[in-house]
């Protein structure tokens, strides 16, 4: 898909990977459809797609709530002229152990600290995902989905509820790869190592030094890493359906 006046909306783009990836494609002439919860947020990655030499529209919409998403979709259509792209990118963290026994207790992962992680990241992917195609189909121009997903999607020590919705959007990309290709809507993930971001700095700094020390590449990646990837994946109409690493060569 050439980029150029294309409208590409982006799920938690107010900053982090979200905004990086907004910039690159704007860098290509994308128009972005700029999706996340606050407003200030989305008004600084507005002003940076700008600047960037292309045009933005901000759209406030938790992700994790049906009717906001459709709305939304109907909106990014009515207001920009149409629907080419999707960046599933929307994601939070709540991380625990999904037991631990300390002192003779036995400390739980709660039922809300799961809930809300799938909600947000499983959930969330799958509403925006279904709307964005149903809008897709409608103005019959065809288009691209991309999931992020996570090298955790493997299984990472204290996070069942993520790794289990980074597995779940890998597989709906497959998936919708599959039903989608009749329509000419191509699905593909990206599943990033440790990039550097807001996520990332709220984590212990024992924990990130000592991940930092596996990566074989010997650091973190950069969201203009990420940035890159997404534009490759919207340009080239042969991939579909495929999960692509991009991690520095880290397994956990
Ligand atoms: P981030 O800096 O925390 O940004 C996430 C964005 O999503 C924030 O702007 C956040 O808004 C927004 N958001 C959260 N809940 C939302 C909701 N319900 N509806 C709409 N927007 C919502 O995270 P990031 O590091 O850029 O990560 C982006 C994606 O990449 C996530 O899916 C993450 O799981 C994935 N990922 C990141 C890494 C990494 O190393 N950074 C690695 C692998 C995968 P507020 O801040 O206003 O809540």
């Amino acid at each position: 898909m050439k980029l150029q006046n294309r409208i590409i909306a982006i799920t938690g783009a107010g900053q982090g990977l979200g905004r990086a990836m907004a910039v690159h494609l704007a860098r290509e002439g994308a128009r972005i459809a700029v999706i996340d919860l606050n407003q200030d947020h989305m008004d600084e990655t507005k002003a940076q797609v700008e600047a960037a030499g292309s045009s933005a529209a901000t759209f406030t919409c938790n992700v994790a709530d049906e009717a906001q998403v459709e709305q939304t979709f109907a909106a990014i259509v009515a207001e920009m002229g149409g629907l080419h792209g999707l960046i599933n990118n929307a994601g939070i963290l709540r991380d625990g152990l999904l037991v631990k026994a300390k002192d003779g207790e036995i400390k739980k992962m709660s039922l809300a600290q799961w809930q809300a992680v799938i909600d947000v990241n499983l959930t969330g992917v799958f509403l925006c995902g279904r709307e964005a195609a149903a809008q897709m189909i409608q103005t019959g121009e065809g288009g691209c989905i991309i999931n992020i997903s996570s090298i955790a999607r493997a299984g990472n020590f204290g996070q069942s509820n993520y790794s289990a919705a980074k597995a779940g959007v890998a597989a709906m990309a497959v998936t919708w790869a599959k039903e989608l290709a009749r329509y000419k809507i191509r699905a593909n993930a990206i599943a990033p190592g440790f990039i550097a971001t807001e996520m990332t700095a709220g984590m212990p700094p024992e924990a990130l030094e000592k991940i930092c020390k596996g990566i074989p590449a010997g650091r973190m990646g950069t969201p203009d890493e990420i940035g890159d990837t997404a534009v490759f994946l919207l340009l080239n109409d042969y991939m579909s359906g495929r999960v692509v690493e991009v991690d520095g060569g880290l397994r956990l």
